[in-house]
């Protein structure tokens, strides 16, 4: 038996549990736990339920870390909905970007994965910088600015739900065990940016026209991870710690644009 304060309800007890002050030192059983409630009233808790929290708890300590572990992103819930091989400009042009300021060098068909985007906490923010090719792009890219890893990508079409990282330019210790659902943008790709692709996954060259639209949303993982919420997404998220950060800087660079020839 111990004591210790809580919140009221099972919803304060899970926050309690998140933010990693919850003593770990004892066994499943079925007895009961006094807990003392900040109310100052006590209740019991079943010890096996605890222990099932707790280890729920001990699970969350899911990051994505830049490689200098200056800046923390520190995930809710870890695990990826959706994996990627981009062929597109973009995506190269943010890997490059962190290269030319002295981050990790670019592959040719990154690996992307879609996260879901509600965060417990984010450390290191004053060391976070927010980056968008140009005026006009709908993704924004946060780098730490010590070490040039890229810690997200947030877009506007992402409702606040998800974000993308790319886990060969940062640390990822979420769940990425999702296989490659697919290869997309590859209209942007060719033999001379690096070799075929491998997997035998369905391969999308754009989703312009309406037809390969369909084909790509007719996948369950793309289908669920970019439909829209029912309900705003709230509490705390990647995009949060975008929009704390500075207003992001403008690169100025165009599609085509070959980027180590402009930084
Ligand atoms: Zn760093
Ligand atoms: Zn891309």
């Amino acid at each position: 038996m111990f004591w210790t304060e809580f919140g009221p309800n099972l919803n304060q007890i899970r926050s309690f549990l998140e933010v990693r002050f919850f003593p770990t030192n004892y066994t499943a059983g079925d007895s009961d736990v006094d807990v003392l409630l900040h109310s100052g009233h006590k209740c019991s808790w079943r010890r096996a339920e605890m222990l099932r929290l707790v280890q729920e708890m001990n699970q969350m300590e899911h990051t994505i870390t830049c490689y200098c572990g200056i800046c923390t992103l520190n995930l809710v819930d870890d695990k990826a909905t959706c994996h990627f091989q981009c062929g597109c400009h973009s995506c190269r042009q943010k890997i490059q970007f962190g290269e030319i300021k002295g981050g990790r060098k670019t592959t040719p068909l990154p690996e992307l994965f879609l996260m879901p985007s509600r965060l417990h906490e984010a450390v290191g923010i004053e060391h976070m910088k927010a980056y968008k090719l140009r005026e006009d792009a709908s993704s924004t890219q946060v780098y730490c600015t010590k070490c040039w890893a890229i810690l997200g990508v947030d877009h506007t079409g992402y409702h606040n739900k998800i974000f993308l990282n790319f886990p060969e330019f940062c640390n990822n210790t979420g769940d990425l065990s999702l296989p490659l659902v697919a290869y997309i943008w590859m209209e942007d790709y060719n033999d001379s940016i690096g070799p075929a692709p491998t997997e035998d996954v369905p391969l999308f060259e754009s989703t312009r026209y309406e037809q390969e639209d369909k084909r790509a949303f007719s996948i369950p993982e793309i289908a669920n991870t970019f439909a829209e919420p029912d309900a705003p997404i709230k509490g705390y998220t990647f995009r949060s710690v975008v929009e704390s950060l500075e207003e992001p800087t403008i690169l100025g660079v165009q599609e085509q644009d070959n980027i180590f020839e402009i930084f």
